[in-house]
């Protein structure tokens, strides 16, 4: 296992009912944003029952942050964050919700209104010594985003990821019950996320840590019980908590503390998002089979144990073994009825000339957790997965 600095100071505050005690954990004399997407959040009422939980605070709502939240939809709230003195953010939405609440919260402590400058250090932390606190009401289980410290914001068309410890949220909500109005297919984009979260810091080089490997191993598992179930039946409630915990614990950062990770699943399946519009968790299932099928030599070592410990394959030759692994993982994606080939999302040869030309464009020359998955490898995968 390698050198690790571990560190989640996040309050998860998990369970049905609970959107009450919002009034204890926000400073009774803080002047709050209520930050969130474009209607799902007033339509089922979460906006109303927050704002009844927050009593006579002072609040400020800015709806409108949408999917794959845009820069310059976030300059808004940004502006009126410094003007009204806002000194508390309230994430309510998925991922791209959260997300942008991260980015307001660093941007309104920036130094120069060059907020940009915040999204060009990758996966390294942001040079930023102050942000505004923020706290979560996490309505979409996928991306973790509601128990770590990064966000992915699209800036010119583009994906950037940013790290922070700023921005861990100092509390979530997980309240399984406001799951309960997503469409069918944002249940699936937020299994796939989940399960190419973990696989991204699990199927990796080895390094002996049998901890991360066996709790991302678990996560895994009841992915695959509990994600079909919640899929199917809305009402089965003991699925829907053990699929949201998972999707947390796929990125609060437990699984990839001292092990390589590879995230070029996510760099490939980012620009396809900017491209084409499909959904960030669709992308990842539509890219990883053949990822995976790309790189078995690469991780021969782990995909056994995945073969072997995730899906429960113990006959055949190692190669047997591996090759039904990573089938079974794409079956698996296809039963959320996520189509896992390009053409059925119409791109061909030229739309993946443009993938590859813009990962060059932005730099993602050299992916993987060992820097050797290059553009012709990408391209590789591609054209496999038409
Ligand atoms: P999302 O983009 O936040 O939301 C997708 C859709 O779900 C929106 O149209 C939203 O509608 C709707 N929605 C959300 N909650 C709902 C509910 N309870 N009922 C009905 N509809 C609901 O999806 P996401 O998958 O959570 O987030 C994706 C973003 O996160 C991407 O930008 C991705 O790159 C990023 N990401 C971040 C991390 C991280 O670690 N921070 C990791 C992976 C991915 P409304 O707008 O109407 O509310
Ligand atoms: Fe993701």
């Amino acid at each position: 296992m390698n050198n690790f600095d571990y560190y989640n100071p996040t309050h998860i505050v998990f369970g049905q009912d609970r959107l009450a005690e919002l009034d204890q954990l926000i400073p009774a004399d803080a002047k709050v944003m209520i930050t969130f997407g474009g209607q799902s959040a007033k339509k089922y009422g979460t906006i109303d029952t927050v704002r009844a939980s927050l009593g006579h605070r002072d609040i400020i709502e800015f709806g409108g942050i949408e999917p794959n939240p845009q820069y310059t939809t976030l300059l808004n709230a940004i502006e009126i964050v410094k003007t009204e003195n806002v000194d508390f953010l309230l994430a309510v939405g998925g991922g791209s919700v959260m997300d942008g609440t991260k980015f307001i919260a660093l941007a309104a402590k920036h130094p120069s209104e060059d907020y940009h400058e915040l999204l060009f250090h990758g996966f390294n932390p942001v040079p930023a010594n102050d942000a505004i606190t923020l706290g979560c009401v996490a309505t979409l289980p996928a991306t973790g985003s509601e128990m770590n410290m990064g966000g992915v914001i699209t800036f010119k068309e583009q994906k950037y990821p940013f790290m922070s410890p700023l921005v861990f949220p100092k509390f979530s909500v997980l309240d399984p019950d406001l799951t309960k109005t997503l469409p069918k297919e944002q249940i699936a984009n937020g299994v796939a996320d989940a399960f190419v979260h973990v696989i991204e810091q699990y199927l990796t080089q080895p390094v002996n840590a049998k901890v991360q490997d066996r709790i991302g191993e678990g996560v895994l598992k009841t992915l695959i019980e509990d994600g079909p179930v919640t899929y199917a039946d809305n009402d089965d409630i003991d699925a829907r908590k053990n699929f949201i915990w998972s999707a947390t614990n796929a990125l609060n950062g437990i699984i990839g503390a001292g092990v390589p990770q590879d995230w070029s699943t996510h760099m490939i399946g980012h620009e396809m998002t900017a491209q084409f519009g499909i959904a960030h968790g669709r992308t990842l299932a539509i890219i990883l089979p053949n990822v995976l099928r790309e790189r078995k030599e690469h991780k021969r070592a782990k995909l056994l144990q995945f073969s072997e410990r995730v899906w429960d394959i113990t006959e055949g030759t190692d190669d047997e073994k591996i090759d039904l692994a990573i089938d079974k993982t794409e079956a698996f994606f296809n039963s959320l009825d996520i189509v896992t080939n390009l053409t059925h999302y119409g791109i061909d040869d030229a739309g993946i000339d443009s993938v590859v030309v813009n990962m060059e464009k932005m730099g993602l020359t050299a992916l993987s957790e060992t820097g050797d998955l290059t553009l012709d490898i990408v391209r590789k995968i591609l054209t496999a997965t038409r």
